[in-house]
Formats: structure tokens, sequence, C-alpha cells
């Protein structure tokens, strides 16, 4: 079974309350937390896991705490990570298609792209209060080609010692990436975890849209998965390949 490297990739931060992550616990205290994308590699296969903002300005207006250095662009901060150009990247994985997930999706050419078809058809059609996390310029057509798209229905091997299942909650069709790693299993969660302390404190983000759904979300993760990645978590360093443990 092929053994994966997993790497954190910062393309980002944003400055917020912490009980924005947290629920209400936290509330009034400011922390500054970075956006995360995966470089994954088997020893052949290049894989990204999310690919951050599309344009700082525009997201902005729904996140007015956001700020990226040059360095963390998507495309700069992969190749100072991976050492990767973006026409290198041969598969994407979307956790899901908030704008500061699948906002750098139209810089790789090349790659096959997999996301949760529910996600996608969601995309297009977003509840009142997850409109402003949707931009389809992220995702349409003018970004990524029809035929480079994989819509999946479920849990899926997308190659040996990887696979991305279902974890719904913070967004309708949301799915997680599970790597193979000599360390154990190394959950990319995206957001159904912002930060470690949703899966282990059992604790709800606040951009939630299925209550239940995302509880049992963290139950797969801790089933499944030995470390995480989240979506927003301060505690992991650019560049690591180490995690937080799930308890
Ligand atoms: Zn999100």
């Amino acid at each position: 079974m092929a053994k994966w490297t997993v790497r954190a990739i910062q393309v980002g931060s944003i400055d917020l309350d912490r009980s924005a992550m947290t629920h209400y616990k936290g509330k009034g205290e400011r922390i500054t937390v970075p956006i995360w994308c995966a470089g994954a590699t088997d020893g052949v296969h290049k894989v990204i896991v999310d690919t951050g903002i599309r344009d700082l300005e525009e997201y902005k207006k729904a996140e007015p705490g956001v700020s990226q250095t040059p360095a963390q662009i998507t495309t700069a901060a992969i190749k100072r990570i991976m050492g990767w150009d973006p026409e290198e990247v041969e598969i994407v994985i979307n956790t899901h298609l908030h704008c500061d997930h699948s906002g750098s999706n139209k810089e790789f050419k090349n790659a096959k792209f997999f996301v949760q078809k529910k996600e996608w058809e969601a995309a297009f059609n977003p509840l009142v209060p997850e409109a402003p996390f949707y931009d389809k310029l992220c995702y349409d057509k003018s970004a990524v080609n029809y035929f480079q798209w994989n819509f999946l229905e479920g849990d899926t091997e997308i190659l040996p010692g990887l696979r991305v299942i279902t974890t719904p909650g913070h967004t309708r069709g949301h799915q997680s990436a599970m790597f193979d790693t000599k360390d154990g299993v190394v959950c990319v969660s995206g957001d159904i975890c912002n930060v470690a302390e949703n899966v282990n404190g059992n604790l709800e983000p606040n951009i939630v849209v299925m209550v239940p759904e995302t509880y049992e979300s963290f139950q797969r993760i801790r089933q499944f998965a030995h470390y995480i990645l989240p979506g927003h978590e301060p505690a992991i360093e650019d560049g690591s390949e180490k995690f937080i443990p799930v308890l």
C-alpha cells in the first residue's frame, strides 16, 4: 500500500473572533488563523487539497479580516512548500466550494478535480446565509473545464492510500480527504473542523447548515483518522508534516 506524505500550505490568514470557529466559546477574543491547503504525494502523484482564495479584495466582502502575503498566493505557496508548478498538479480535491477553499481552482489547468456532486449542486444554489461564501468564479466553467471535474456520490478511493469521505454539516456536500501515511491516517478535514477543538471537543463551528450531520461527521473522523489538518487550525506550522492527534 502506498504511503503518502502530506504537508500544510498556508495561503492566507483571517483575523476573527475566536467564537466564529467554536460556536459561542471564546466570544470577544480576537485571533488570527491560517487558511490551509494541503500538498500530498505518494512519490508518484501530485495532489492538492483545496486551493485558497481567488481575489483578496473580493473575499474581504465576505470576510473582512482576511490578509495574504505575496508568498501566500496559492501558486507561490505550493512552489515554496512542494516545489511544484501549477500545471504539474494532477489531482485537486475540493473539500467544499467556499471561496477560501476553491478560489485558485482556475490555476490547475491539467488537474482532475474531485468534489461531491451534492456540493457542486449546492454551490450553484446556495441557501441565503451561505451565499456570501460561494463565488461562482471559483468553480464555474470560466474556472474549471467541465471535463476536468469528477462528481462523487459518497466515500471514494481516489488512489491507493487516498480516499475521500463525506463529512456534511458545514456545507451540504462537504468531504474530507484521508491519506495513509507512515504515522497513520491523516485527515485533511476542510471546514467540517475549522480547528481541531471541533472534533476533539465535540464543538460545532459557527458556519453550519446541518447540525446533527456535523456531529456525525466528527464521529466518522474519530473512527478513521489518527491526525487532522483542520481548515483554519493555528497550532500547525506552515510546511509541516506534523498535525493534531484526533482523540
Ligand atoms: Zn468553508
